[in-house]
């Protein structure tokens, strides 16, 4: 497939982009430990952004963040069905054919705190007949205790800085708490920036999972923004402290929308021996996934990564990643 990389000598071929038979596959590049301190793996953060293909090509970053057990692998492993079958009406694949990709489970059991990058850049040209490379990241927080909280913070917040679409994954529905997380993540994004008259973040996502009221909003992007717009209106009578937290948000981003998912079906939220195929995944969601991939990834939509106005190519990134990082370890 034609991976090279910049300077051999600095970086170790042996290692661990790629499994044996040459598929590439997710990136542990920043963990949070035990302790609550963080640690980046810049050689293998530099060792996907600094491939001669894409080095130096404008960059979309595409992150899905939230907490654990919501379901963002498996979507994650759907955008990567559709990235490899970019030409292809068929991308979401067969209908016995397990998916695979990032890793999802079931169970409850915790799961390292930090943020997974896909080996692969995928290099696309947008209509206007620019090339960009579109990476995609997986993190995972807790949220579940104070201590974690800040961990997850930081990480939801380092992941917004450098993704130019922010997907944030959340179940049912948007709760109070879950405005109030994205204002602290956000708050602690924001501080580690320089200040400037532009907003900070660009896209953000709302993605609600098993959303079960499309009576009142339907599934999708329409019942998405109506559904959001009610729960982002600001208004007189409402106590400061939320209308407080609605001014942050819209603040922070230059697009915010919504979208509303079915629920999988019991064989996925409960089956442990599923495996991801679609034969056994309800019709409804598929007919939804069918519409959010490429919403979230078609060319056309795609933006290129800004920092401060102006557009940052891989290497740029790699730059701001290990500068904010640095931030955060104080
Ligand atoms: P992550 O920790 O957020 O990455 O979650 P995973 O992608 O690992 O999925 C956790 C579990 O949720 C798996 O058993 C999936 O089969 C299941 N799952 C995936 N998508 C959905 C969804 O939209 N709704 C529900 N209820 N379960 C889902
Ligand atoms: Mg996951």
């Amino acid at each position: 497939r034609g991976w090279s990389f910049t300077d051999k000598a600095t970086y170790d071929w042996s290692s661990e982009e790629e499994e044996p038979d040459g598929s590439a596959r997710p990136i542990q590049v920043l963990v949070v430990k035990d302790d609550h301190t963080f640690e980046l793996d810049e050689a293998a953060l530099s060792r996907i952004l600094l491939a001669e293909e894409v080095q130096d090509r404008e960059v979309v970053a595409i992150s899905v963040a939230g907490a654990f057990r919501k379901g963002k692998s498996f979507l994650m492993d759907f955008m990567l069905r559709y990235m490899y079958s970019q030409a292809s009406e068929e991308w979401l694949g067969e209908a016995e054919e397990p998916l695979t990709g990032f890793s999802w489970r079931g169970g409850s059991e915790r799961e390292t705190t930090g943020i997974q990058i896909w080996s692969e850049v995928f290099l696309v040209d947008k209509p206007d007949g620019r090339k960009v490379a579109v990476l995609l990241m997986d993190t995972q927080g807790t949220f579940d205790s104070q201590s974690t909280l800040r961990d997850s913070a930081t990480v939801f917040a380092l992941s917004t800085m450098i993704s130019s679409m922010q997907v944030y994954n959340i179940s049912q529905n948007v709760q109070e708490d879950d405005l109030q997380h994205l204002q602290l993540f956000t708050e602690y994004g924001r501080l580690a920036m320089e200040e400037t008259f532009l907003k900070p973040f660009q896209s953000m996502i709302f993605l609600v999972r098993d959303w079960s009221f499309p009576y009142e909003f339907g599934y999708g992007q329409e019942g998405g923004m109506k559904f959001l717009e009610k729960r982002l209106k600001i208004s007189e009578n409402q106590h400061e402290e939320l209308q407080n937290v609605r001014k942050h948000i819209h603040s922070c981003f230059t697009n915010i929308s919504c979208f509303l998912m079915p629920h999988p079906g019991l064989k996925v939220a409960t089956n442990p021996n599923f495996d991801g195929r679609l034969k056994e995944i309800d019709r409804e969601f598929i007919n939804n996934l069918q519409i959010l991939v490429p919403w979230l990834l078609s060319p056309k939509n795609l933006d290129v990564k800004e920092i401060n106005g102006s557009n940052i190519t891989c290497r740029g990134l790699l730059e701001y990643f290990k500068a904010y990082i640095k931030i955060y370890q104080g």
